[in-house]
């Protein structure tokens, strides 16, 4: 195999145009190496701009302009319901996707980056076969880097051929809006389509084998959003499993296992949101000597090296968090560490965003895990019902939580929750990073009325300097 003459010679190889991957090429492209891309589909983007991140928050786009188009006749503004389009909803949510792949290759062009399409699979350390439309091509490569993704979890049991059985892709095509839709996990990426779907005139079960939803994220950000769409949704079934799925003529039925939970229902249509796998065992990495864990993960150091010197690897299939902005700065330590830059992956912590409504995001440490690491902290929560800017678009239901150490004051986490708390935690990250306390945040003036005041005034509830509440005592 090795011997056999290569198609294409590559100095650095990309396998997969995903966000982490395209910058990863673009990169090396920059710093003088001559690259190949290999993308299966015909365009680049990956995952996340054609079939997640991005068309996702076009349509939460919508679903926000309905809500609030519906909550204004409480102040006086009265607008009729919506008419829906949906094969226009579609147009424009791939309106938006085209002008951003376009623009993808359109840079890759520029930059001189060769994009092959096909699916990429090792046939030894040096070699890749890519099998595409127009046959079978090799490349041979001096180095590569990895960013191949993840794929959704599917449960074997279920009837997954049906269409009325959704995963996240599916969701995003608006084939009907269906009376009721069963969401199966109540992860970011059930709760985002759940908002879409719940806006589009959708009646919604969320159902969550674990007692929260959005496991793992602190309680306090997450009770705002369960109180708000525990209210609006049918029902939101905690700590429950479903165990099948039936497909009948009329509905899917669903068997639930938990307590207080029917034995069944029936449902239109069911969103399969469990999770996602790295793509570690799909692209022949035996064959090229790469380690892979049983999940399929591609165990990586600090400068995204696999086990094997040549071969990096970045993003979803690397390891959790599954989240482009990791992926994305993996690129480029991978890219700089092959054109013999010293750089290395060390960013302090990566933000999570939930783009529900409210948002949910959050960075750094969370009071769950400084309490089991056994961390001095102080902590403190503002609330959003005091925030002017918040209260003048409508809303009293956010918070501001930080956490500080308590020797130092130096920032630990921080999470808010409330409408754009994803544009807010930009700014905790940066804090974060720059190694900021609680009077540094404090002592920052925020534009008045906005809601990042609502950072500063938490880290005033530290400091105890703030004047627009009387809590600092009963914070602690
Ligand atoms: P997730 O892991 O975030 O959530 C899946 C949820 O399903 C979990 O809460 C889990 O407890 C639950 N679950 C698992 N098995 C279940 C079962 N049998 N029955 C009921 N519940 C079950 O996964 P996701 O929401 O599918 O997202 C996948 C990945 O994509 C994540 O890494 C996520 O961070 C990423 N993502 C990020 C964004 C964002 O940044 N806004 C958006 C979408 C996806």
């Amino acid at each position: 195999m090795e011997n056999k003459q290569s198609d294409l010679h590559a100095e650095v190889l990309v396998l997969g145009g995903g966000p982490g991957g395209y910058t990863a090429a673009f990169r090396a492209a920059d710093l003088g190496k001559q690259v190949t891309l290999i993308e299966r589909y015909p365009v680049l983007g990956g995952v996340c701009l054609n079939v997640g991140c991005i068309p996702s928050k076009a349509l939460l786009h919508l679903a926000r302009v309905i809500h609030e188009s519906e909550e204004v006749s409480e102040f006086g503004v009265e607008f009729g319901p919506p008419k829906l389009d949906t094969g226009k909803i579609v147009q424009w949510k791939e309106q938006v996707t085209g002008t951003l792949t376009k623009g993808l290759s359109g840079l890759a062009r520029q930059r001189k980056v060769k994009v092959v399409t096909g699916l990429g699979k090792f046939v030894s350390e040096r070699i890749l076969e890519v099998v595409g439309s127009e046959g079978t091509q090799r490349v041979s490569f001096d180095h590569a880097i990895i960013a191949a993704g993840s794929r959704a979890t599917k449960i074997v049991s279920f009837p997954n051929d049906d269409p009325r059985v959704m995963d996240s892709t599916d969701a995003l095509n608006l084939d009907e809006i269906p009376k009721r839709l069963l969401v199966i996990g109540g992860g970011i990426i059930g709760l985002e389509l759940a908002t879409v779907y719940h806006a589009l005139g959708s009646r919604i079960t969320i159902v969550e084998l674990m007692e929260q939803i959005i496991p793992g994220c602190d309680q306090d950000l997450v009770r705002p959003l369960y109180q708000r769409i525990r209210k609006q949704y049918e029902h939101i079934y905690l700590s429950t499993r479903v165990t099948e799925i039936k497909a009948l003529k009329n509905g899917l039925k669903v068997a639930f296992q938990g307590q207080g939970v029917p034995e069944s229902e029936t449902f239109d249509r069911v969103l399969v949101a469990v999770g996602r796998r790295p793509n570690g065992h799909l692209i022949g990495a035996d064959a090229a000597g790469i380690k892979v864990d049983e999940a399929g993960f591609i165990p990586v150091d600090d400068r995204q090296r696999s086990n094997v010197n040549h071969i990096y690897a970045i993003g979803d299939i690397v390891g959790n968090p599954m989240l482009a902005h990791k992926a994305t700065h993996e690129g480029k330590v991978a890219a700089e560490v092959i054109a013999g830059l010293p750089s290395a992956f060390q960013a302090l912590t990566i933000p999570s965003v939930a783009y529900t409504d409210p948002e949910v995001a959050w960075m750094g440490i969370s009071e769950q895990e400084a309490k089991e690491k056994g961390l001095e902290f102080e902590k403190a929560s503002f609330p959003w019902a005091a925030s002017g800017r918040s209260l003048s678009i409508g809303r009293n239901e956010g918070l501001t939580k930080i956490l500080c150490d308590k020797t130092t004051g130096r920032l630990l986490g921080a999470g808010m929750v409330g409408t754009n708390a994803g544009e807010l935690i930009a700014e905790a990250v940066l804090a974060l990073e720059m190694g900021a306390d609680a009077q540094d945040i404090g002592l920052t003036i925020h534009p008045h009325p906005t809601l990042s005041e609502t950072l500063g005034f938490a880290a005033e509830m530290i400091e105890g300097s703030i004047t627009d509440l009387i809590v600092k005592k009963r914070m602690n």
